[in-house]
């Protein structure tokens, strides 16, 4: 199978919150990149303060769920201050912020989100086939609680937001969200991004093709911050086994 393919990145700390980001050398869960096998007292990356659960959506199922979330526009203007604190962000930490971003939008003259962030499972193959359901246990057992939704709309693109936060008061979770939060999707993408002007770490799970139908190859893990994944069982087929 070929569901091992993506890579994992170097979960030491580099400074700023900032998780190191380099393809990891041995390829196991938590192994440091060749550079910082070689360095002494490294830490890990700081876990996160925020995570930020994105979903794509179409428009159909975006007016569907505005009945009871609020939306928020990026507009062109807004857009330009975020990536302006990305570049800088970026650039502190001495890193190319559009390194990660997808050709096909270089022409594009809205302004997109420059990346300050490491990519966990690597930049250019998102993890395919992922279940995230267990990943709100998770989160809740790391104490992070769900402290809101929205809905974000950049041009014609909509993108559903469930913030989770180590501060402020827990909300109950809409049965809808709950589903979105459960569900399994075509691919996904997982950014740990270092500290902001702020001073807080976020995390960003990036979903996009929700399967209805079809088995997920594996499920996402918190993992304390570091983030993994481990495959999905495999149930027994079913059918007229003869046992005796
Ligand atoms: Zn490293």
């Amino acid at each position: 199978m070929s569901q091992m393919t993506w890579g994992y990145a170097c979960p030491a700390h580099i400074g700023n919150g900032h998780r190191c980001g380099n393809p990891a050398s041995n390829n196991n869960e938590f192994g440091l990149c060749a550079e910082c096998e070689k360095k002494e007292g490294v830490e890990r990356a700081p876990k996160p303060d925020f995570v930020l659960v994105k979903v794509g959506i179409n428009p159909g199922l975006a007016s569907e769920l505005r009945k009871f979330l609020p939306q928020k526009k990026r507009d062109v203007e807004k857009a330009m201050d975020l990536e302006a604190a990305h570049l800088t962000d970026a650039e502190s930490i001495g890193r190319n912020p559009y390194a990660g971003r997808d050709q096909k939008y270089a022409d594009n003259p809205r302004p997109q989100d420059a990346d300050s962030g490491s990519c966990v499972f690597g930049r250019s193959t998102p993890m395919r086939m992922v279940s995230l359901a267990g990943l709100k246990k998770e989160l809740e057992n790391a104490d992070l609680r769900f402290t809101g939704a929205h809905i974000l709309e950049r041009g014609k693109k909509c993108t559903l937001v469930m913030e989770y936060k180590n501060e402020g008061e827990a909300r109950e979770m809409h049965p809808k969200l709950e589903e979105f939060l459960n569900a399994a999707y075509q691919e996904i993408f997982i950014w740990a991004n270092g500290m902001n002007h702020m001073g807080f770490v976020n995390h960003t799970v990036n979903c996009s093709g929700r399967m209805d139908q079809g088995k997920p190859v594996v499920n996402l893990l918190f993992a304390d911050g570091l983030w993994s994944w481990k495959l999905e069982e495999v149930a027994e087929p079913v059918g007229d086994t003869v046992t005796d």
